[in-house]
């Protein structure tokens, strides 16, 4: 199957409210049997933490298809604490941010003529990132309106999210829009999903 995994990330929740959120949410997966008690470390790569919790009985509601019958899913790894989430092959930096008061789009990695970003006009993101790990707020001053938006509002370019929360889906088959909806209503916020590989 590969190793690779399907990701969604809370991109509203607050560091503080994170870790009680993720408990109540794996209640309620184990609930619905997607996932069970057991922790098993097996094909989970995740970046933070090195094992989830394995497919229960009916991991089949969450996926849009199940009808390989030799396809197990692996462990659901959940991810908590303030982090930039990147899916793909894991690049550090996003592509572009778009700036949310005047609709600027900021182009980082400036494709198809680049393949890496230009690490000046990334700085102030990276800077502001990092505050916002430490500390739960950090902002980028926009360059064409001037004014100053949280980094999590700025919108990223695809594949890379700013979240408090996060749900590594080790080997599932794809998750169907149902589910993901589901998993939003459950959480209250909205969601950003990404897929990757190990
Ligand atoms: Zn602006």
């Amino acid at each position: 199957m590969g190793d690779y995994f399907e990701r969604i990330v809370d991109v509203e929740v607050t560091g503080e409210e994170a870790g009680s959120l993720a408990e109540r949410m794996v209640g309620w997966m184990v609930a619905e049997g997607l996932i069970t008690r057991e922790m098993s470390g097996d094909g989970v790569f995740s970046l933070q933490v090195d094992a989830g919790y394995e497919a229960g009985p009916n991991w089949e509601r969450a996926v849009a298809d199940s009808s390989d019958p030799s396809w197990v899913p692996g462990p659901v790894a959940v991810i908590v604490g303030r982090d930039h989430h990147v899916g793909g092959q894991g690049m550090a930096e996003a592509d572009s941010a778009t700036c949310p008061r005047c609709d600027t789009k900021t182009v980082i990695i400036d494709y198809p003529e680049e393949f890496e970003a230009d690490q000046k006009v990334w700085q102030p993101f990276s800077d502001g990132i990092d505050t916002w790990k430490e500390t739960g707020a950090g902002s980028v001053s926009c360059s064409s309106c001037g004014a100053s938006v949280p980094v999590t509002e700025w919108q990223f370019g695809s594949g890379f999210a700013l979240g408090a929360l996060a749900f590594d889906f080790w080997g599932w088959p794809p998750l169907s829009v149902s589910f993901q909806a589901e998993l939003s209503r459950q959480l209250g916020h909205r969601i950003e999903a990404q897929m990757g590989e190990f």
